[in-house]
């Protein structure tokens, strides 16, 4: 588990693509700046881990790309001390970058091999994440709602109704949905009842399954 001079120049490399795409918030960008994302990839693939590319990670899952990773921090808003919930903790690198952005997270992974492998990784590194669950998303947590966002990490055929429920009123959702190819979409709870929905454009990612693994 090594972090050298090579690995931090092409981080800032990444930084900078990401700029040229359109991320602007700084504490997004230092944190991909900060994050030793090759870490969280099988070792063969430790050249490609700059690249602003997904890659395969344990149990047919992939790690998200950089830019959609930094996109859909950007849309949470997240303010220090807020409570977020992750849909899909995978390689755990979504979940270090909403520590970094002071978040109290709960993630949720289905496939029992990652939620292991992830749980004993992120503490190794630094992350604390209030709780990684071994469970299915599509539920949400009950027990730990309101949250002030949402984030699902996997392409979702429809949007889950206690996503919705467990937000806080002004609370942020971001949930790419869709089959084949999803939209990213944003829904902020204006009231009980009341959902604003914003969309913004084609991503592609491995499916939400339902029940766990
Ligand atoms: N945030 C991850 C992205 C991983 S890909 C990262 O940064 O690496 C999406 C993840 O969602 C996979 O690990 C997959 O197993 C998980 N997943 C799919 N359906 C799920 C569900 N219903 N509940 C929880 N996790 C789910």
């Amino acid at each position: 588990m090594k972090d050298t001079f090579k690995h931090q120049g092409l981080r800032q490399q990444l930084v900078a693509t990401l700029k040229d795409k359109g991320i602007a918030n700084p504490k997004v960008l230092k944190a991909v700046g900060t994050i030793p994302r090759h870490l969280f990839m099988d070792s063969g693939f430790l050249d490609h881990a700059y690249q602003d590319k997904a890659f395969p990670i344990a149990a047919d899952q992939t790690i998200s790309q950089p830019y959609t990773v930094a996109f859909q921090s950007e849309l949470l808003e997240v303010q220090p001390g807020h409570k977020v919930l992750e849909i899909g903790t995978g390689s755990g690198y979504q979940t270090a970058m909403l520590c970094l952005l002071g978040a109290k997270v709960y993630s949720i992974e289905r496939q029992h091999e990652l939620y292991k492998k992830t749980k004993a990784f992120l503490p190794k590194l630094g992350y604390r994440a209030k709780q990684l669950i071994f469970g299915d998303g599509y539920i949400g947590l009950e027990s730990e709602a309101p949250f002030d966002s949402i984030i699902v990490t996997a392409g979702a055929p429809f949007v889950p109704k206690p996503l919705l429920r467990q937000l806080k009123i002004g609370g942020r959702l971001v949930i790419p949905v869709g089959e084949e190819v999803q939209t990213m979409t944003l829904f902020i709870r204006k009231g009980p009842k009341e959902f604003e929905q914003h969309d913004y454009g084609e991503f592609r990612f491995v499916p939400l399954l339902e029940d766990k693994n």
